[in-house]
């Protein structure tokens, strides 16, 4: 398989249990090393509700994030059916006044506590 992040082939190790499955991945060993998830768990009050923010990076890179859909998907099944939260995905959170107004604003429309799920919170400075 070709690695989405660095284009070189890998191959997949099989076990006898797996060996006719067909797996599919995007990401290298190597690179899923050098770009490692470091899932953060933040709980912000905003003025009516609450938003829990889940961050997958410690910083922002310029890869192609796709690749980490599996992680993805892990959180989306851990969230999506929560009836008392509205989960919402963006890409990257600065955590200043302009992007706190907008939580309070989201979640005040949806009228709910939310869950964020970004890549990485980032300092604008
Ligand atoms: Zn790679």
């Amino acid at each position: 398989m070709k690695c989405l992040i660095c284009n070189n082939y890998f191959y997949l190790k099989k076990s006898l249990l797996d060996l006719f499955k067909t797996k599919k991945e995007y990401i290298c060993d190597k690179c899923y090393k050098k770009y490692p998830i470091h899932l953060k768990y933040e709980l912000i009050e905003l003025d009516l509700y609450q938003a829990s923010i889940i961050s997958l990076f410690d910083k922002k890179y310029n890869i192609n994030l796709n690749v980490f859909y599996k992680e993805y998907s892990k959180i989306f099944k851990n969230y999506f059916n929560k009836e008392e939260y509205q989960v919402i995905f963006l890409d990257y959170l600065c955590l200043d006044d302009r992007d706190l107004e907008a939580l309070d604003g989201i979640s005040k429309l949806f009228e709910k506590n939310l869950i964020v799920v970004v890549y990485a919170i980032i300092n604008n400075q």
